[in-house]
């Protein structure tokens, strides 16, 4: 099978919303009228984001997933993506898994693939993701207020213990091992939670290097520092009443796990009652963890309000 069969095969499925789609140069896309485009690309590299041995099927879903999360950061809408893949090669059974999983949750999110590159090379999924927000309602990292409460979006760490589990630094019974490798493996982009966040959430990002190094983005692009309350962490685990985690494994996987394509914001006191409405109405939970502070620092305090000490680091490719 050559390139261009490939593409039809497996990726081409004619214009939905494009003007011009997959076939052409270039995609034509017309903007809504009132809207900024919001753009953010994630690439996927075997042995680096993904084990050799993952399910192409959940490998599809997540290469998209983690770009979705990003616009999600911003309040954005998902409209469209660009696919660049590089593939040692066709190996026809992957290539359907992969594209079943991918356009299983780009159509989930309205989300249209309208091109991409296709290369003979080690394994490599790279996707440019495209959204909208309404004009100036994009949610920033730079906007985060002194005195603003700070929340996160559904559960934290589980991807972190899965993949200690994975490579077997801890063992964990059947049942946290599931629920952890599903949201290592299938992580779910919180679309609808941030965009419901525009006008609410005065500064957002969204977890995929670990909570502290997110949340650190989020407080040195504002210019502020904050304080955590360790005692609201410990429910964010999915795993945590299938398996009593260890209170220095759940800080870990909590505050430096990565993969969790959750959402870190922050939102005025004033503005409480609202986030627990848009939480409930979108039936994603929210967890009020802590709030913006003057200052520089990340200050973590136990349940007594004295300081944990913060040793925690996230994922940094060339740390
Ligand atoms: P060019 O040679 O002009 O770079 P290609 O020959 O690589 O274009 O691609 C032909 C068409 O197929 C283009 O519309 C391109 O966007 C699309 N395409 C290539 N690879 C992919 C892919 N993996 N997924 C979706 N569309 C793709
Ligand atoms: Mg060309």
């Amino acid at each position: 099978m050559g390139e261009f069969e490939l593409i039809d095969r497996f990726f081409k499925r004619g214009a939905r919303h494009a003007d011009v789609g997959i076939g052409d140069d270039c995609a034509i896309w017309t903007p809504s009228p009132g809207h900024q485009l919001a753009f953010s690309a994630d690439m996927l590299v075997e042995g680096r984001h993904f084990l050799s041995t993952v399910n192409p099927r959940d490998l599809g879903h997540k290469a998209l997933a983690v770009n979705l999360s990003d616009l999600a950061a911003c309040g954005a809408t998902p409209r469209a993506f660009l696919l660049s893949l590089s593939l040692p090669r066709v190996d026809e059974s992957w290539l359907s898994g992969f594209s079943e999983g991918l356009f299983e949750l780009a159509d989930a999110h309205a989300c249209e693939l309208i091109g991409g590159d296709t290369t003979r090379g080690p394994l490599n999924i790279a996707i440019t993701v495209m959204g909208e927000t309404p004009q100036g309602q994009s949610i920033l990292r730079s906007t985060a207020q002194i005195g603003d409460d700070i929340y996160v979006s559904g559960h934290l760490g589980d991807a972190r213990l899965a993949l200690e589990a994975f490579r077997g630094n801890l063992s964990l019974p059947q049942t946290a091992f599931e629920q952890a490798r599903g949201r290592l493996e299938g992580p779910a982009p919180r679309t609808a939670l941030g965009c419901a966040m525009r006008g609410l959430a005065t500064a957002m990002a969204d977890v995929s290097d670990g909570l502290l190094g997110d949340l650190g983005h989020i407080l040195k692009a504002s210019g502020v520092g904050a304080q955590l309350s360790v005692s609201s962490l410990s429910g964010l685990m999915l795993t945590t009443d299938a398996w009593a985690c260890p209170r220095e494994w759940m800080l870990r996987c909590v505050l430096s796990g990565g993969d969790d394509y959750e959402l870190v914001f922050t939102a005025p006191q004033t503005a409480r009652d609202r986030v627990a409405a848009v939480a409930l109405a979108f039936g994603t939970p929210v967890t009020r963890i802590g709030s913006i502070q003057a200052g520089r620092d990340l200050q973590l305090l136990d349940e007594s309000g004295a300081d944990v000490p913060n040793t925690f680091r996230s994922f940094d490719h060339f740390a």
